[in-house]
């Protein structure tokens, strides 16, 4: 249980367990994937979840880091995460956008009628990164994107571009423009949908530039550092989640093994409890690092390192501890598994942000580790 939460966090924790048994108990392998997006944003709605991401003006409730922290943590619990649907579209980017792009975008995009994407990881062997230039009253955009998750349903995509002689800014470019072209589709082993993008002397008005023109990297950032911590929150939940399919197993098995094997797993399992329990404190105590104002730049990616990897090694050990029918598809820990592998990369891989923790404490003298 999260510490020192007050009536509302714990309603919150209440309402996201309650939610995540039953989202849980779908029967997913009789649905199709549209089936379960509906009803898991129906069971959502009700439980009051879905709003948390959304802004009060819209009908949400505009929650704090560390309530979103809270069902995020007690939904994995269920072994449930970023399934669509279970939360509504997070205005991101667009809420610092310019009045015509909000105006034009934000309201279909919280409503569900218009979907986007986040357009920042290039090609490794890109000549240049997508770069833009000012022509007439707008932006003449060239380069490409690799990895745009949702991208193929997209109807724009946040897209950063390098803005000759200004630096980096974040752009929102429609994917029906002109010279926007799809070059690939493909799902990857967590169970994603992305598209990989090219644009070719794509036009896009100035308007469409997203708070201000060379603060790109910086805006772009901030939305990565939500996603990271939803991440981490997601992982610490889920750690939870492989060791009570251990302490199952081991229920289960007692009888059947011998007193020796017994007592190295229910090592293996203390030393499980303490890397969740790490991995946890971590998550909780950046989420109120947040919620006080703090830069806690470094604490989130410190988070989100610690709670994918641990759930990693966690998930890979329940595995080889309670057998092959855990690698059965249909297993819940062959599926935590799969996801657990993404998260060590997406959003930023391990050893990156450990050489950006480095950077901060080392040259840049910044943040508390
Ligand atoms: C499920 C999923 C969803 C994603 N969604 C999106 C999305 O919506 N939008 C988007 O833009 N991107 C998205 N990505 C891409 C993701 O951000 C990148 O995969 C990630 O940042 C790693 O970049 P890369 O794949 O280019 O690998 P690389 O950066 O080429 O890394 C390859 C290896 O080299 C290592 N490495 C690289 N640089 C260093 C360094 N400086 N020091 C030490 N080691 C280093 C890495 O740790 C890694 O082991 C997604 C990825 C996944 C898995």
């Amino acid at each position: 249980m999260p510490d020192f939460l007050n009536d509302a966090q714990r309603d919150i924790q209440q309402r996201a367990d309650s939610l995540g048994r039953r989202v849980a108990a779908l029967d997913t392998d009789a649905l199709e994937a549209h089936q379960i997006e509906r009803e898991t944003r129906a069971l959502s709605k009700r439980a009051g979840i879905f709003f948390l991401t959304q802004p009060t003006e819209f009908g949400g409730t505009d929650a704090t880091c560390l309530e979103l922290t809270i069902a995020r943590e007690a939904l994995g619990s269920y072994g449930v995460d970023h399934l669509p649907g279970l939360f509504g579209p997070t205005p991101g980017l667009l809420a610092q956008a310019s009045k015509h792009v909000r105006n034009k975008f934000l309201k279909p995009y919280l409503a569900g009628e218009m979907k986007g994407g986040f357009g920042f990881t290039e090609p490794s062997d890109a000549q240049r990164h997508t770069w833009a230039r000012y022509e007439g009253d707008g932006l003449l955009i060239n380069g490409q994107k690799s990895y745009v998750t949702g991208g193929s349903h997209a109807d724009f995509i946040n897209t950063l571009v390098e803005l000759e002689d200004v630096g980096p800014a974040m752009v929102l470019i429609e994917t029906n423009s002109p010279g926007v072209q799809i070059i690939r589709r493909f799902g990857s082993i967590d169970g994603s949908h992305h598209a990989s993008f090219s644009f070719t002397d794509v036009r896009v008005p100035s308007e469409h530039i997203i708070g201000d023109a060379g603060a790109g990297m910086t805006r772009a950032l901030d939305q990565v550092n939500a996603v990271r911590m939803a991440i981490a929150a997601n992982c610490a939940g889920l750690c939870g989640f492989v060791c009570d399919q251990v302490a199952d197993h081991l229920d289960r098995t007692t009888s059947s093994t011998t007193a020796g094997s017994h007592q190295a797993v229910r090592v293996q399992f203390g030393k499980m409890r303490a890397d969740a329990y790490a991995a946890r404190s971590a998550v909780y105590r950046t989420a109120r690092l947040v919620d006080h104002g703090d830069n806690a730049v470094n604490e989130v990616m410190a988070s989100k390192t610690l709670a994918t990897e641990a759930l990693s090694s966690l998930v890979d050990l329940a595995i080889q501890i309670i057998g092959g029918e855990s690698l059965v598809d249909s297993h819940p820990l062959a599926s935590v598994f799969r996801r657990a592998r993404a998260t060590r990369l997406a959003e930023g891989s391990t050893e990156v942000l450990h050489g950006n923790i480095a950077r901060g404490y080392l040259d840049l003298h910044l943040g508390r580790i």
